[in-house]
């Protein structure tokens, strides 16, 4: 069992260093022991797939990280953690750490850097006041991962891999499934966290695909569709559509017909072909 998962190890290292908790940053720190061996071995890092962590905090899924992939290398954006990770992975020599901001920093750049042209995996317990801004950014990006392994909120876990077509679906399940294919992995309780959040928390994977599900015409116009559509939840797509793309009803309920979609359908109800038909005909 990792020493990283002994409550009264941990919060002598942190004292030490006089760090305190950032809610702000969304500082939960895992220490219950099961879970990070479960995402190293998961997320798919080995002897020749190399791993990046988003947010190190103490080192906990770090250390697990290193001992499963030949390099580990962790963004962490507080600096006050910087000592306390010195100290935590002191026994590592295949991990590097960086300060920078995962919003901010080149990350095609770094894993271009890091790893040259060696496969690599993303694994994260995802500070959860950027849970989707990262996520996002890390697809659309088009980043050269295998996949993305992240422990988010479940609630934001079920939305991100909920199917189009499906009640929980919203926009970003739709933009997950164009660039991924996300599978639910494990359920982590409140309790396995110091300080304890208030919910439960999912481990989910994204494997991302090597081309999307739908043929798209305009990428762009693609994401602006499901935006709309999901921009009034309460109202039809119709409607949402209409005034999110600034299109005439009529305009858009023709071209919902013509794409074999009801005009009183909700955007939760859409399909990804459904989208992909939608955006291919405004486009077209
Ligand atoms: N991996 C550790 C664990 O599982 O115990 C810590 C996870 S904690 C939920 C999130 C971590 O992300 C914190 O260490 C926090 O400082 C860091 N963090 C927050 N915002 C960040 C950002 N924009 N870029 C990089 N790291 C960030």
């Amino acid at each position: 069992m990792s020493k990283l998962t002994d409550i009264s190890y941990v919060k002598g290292v942190l004292a030490k260093h006089g760090f305190t908790f950032s809610k702000a940053l969304g500082q939960n720190f895992l220490i219950n022991p099961s879970v990070c061996p479960k995402m190293a071995e998961m997320c798919g890092c080995n002897e020749n797939v190399g791993v990046i962590e988003i947010g190190p905090g103490a080192g906990v899924l770090t250390s697990e990280l290193a001992k499963t992939a030949y390099k580990a290398v962790a963004v962490e954006l507080d600096k006050r953690l910087l000592p306390v990770l010195a100290e935590t992975l002191s026994e590592h020599d295949n991990v590097k750490v960086i300060n920078g901001d995962v919003m901010k920093l080149d990350l095609k750049q770094l894993i271009q850097e890091e790893f040259g042209g060696g496969e690599v995996v993303i694994c994260a317990n995802l500070p959860y006041y950027i849970t989707s801004p990262v996520i996002m950014r890390i697809l659309e990006e088009r980043l050269p991962i295998k996949s993305l392994t992240v422990m988010v909120q479940k609630e934001a876990a079920e939305r991100i891999c909920a199917a189009p077509g499906t009640r929980q679906s919203g926009a970003i399940s739709a933009a997950v499934h164009y660039y991924s294919q996300p599978e639910m992995l494990f359920k982590v309780s409140a309790g396995s966290f110091l300080p304890a959040p208030k919910v439960d928390s999912e481990v989910i994977k994204l494997n991302i695909l090597k081309e999307p599900p739908v043929q798209v015409t305009d990428e762009t116009m693609f994401f602006k569709v499901v935006k709309a559509a999901f921009m009034q939840r309460r109202k039809t797509a119709a409607n949402s559509l209409s005034a999110g793309l600034g299109m005439p009803k009529t305009q858009i309920n023709s071209l919902l017909e013509k794409s074999g979609i009801k005009p009183s359908a909700r955007a939760e109800e859409l399909t990804m072909q459904d989208f992909a038909k939608i955006a291919n005909s405004i486009s077209n």
